[in-house]
């Protein structure tokens, strides 16, 4: 059990995520595509030069390769399935 789940199963954490109920807001949409494959993107990688987006196959795809010179990236890949898992189907 990750340390999220464990504080939503704990009463006084239950209660900090029913004040949360205001709906998360997500940088990209159906719009944003992966730069490699047009797909929908869910990562946004910033590097000094500009970003990039990428789905969830190609983030993971490129991740090894791009994090040592992006500065800092977006994960919204929960839209897909929950909080992230390894699992990948794309
Ligand atoms: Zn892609």
């Amino acid at each position: 059990m990750s340390r999220e789940e464990a504080m939503k199963n704990h009463p006084a954490g239950s209660a900090l995520v029913e004040e949360e109920v205001e709906e998360t807001t997500y940088l990209l949409d159906m719009r944003d595509r992966c730069d490699t494959c047009g797909s929908q993107a869910y990562f946004r990688c910033f590097f000094d030069g500009g970003t990039l987006d990428f789905c969830n196959h190609h983030f993971t795809k490129y991740e090894n390769t791009i994090k040592d010179v992006m500065l800092d990236y977006i994960d919204e890949s929960e839209k897909l399935h929950g909080p992230r898992k390894v699992e990948d189907h794309a």
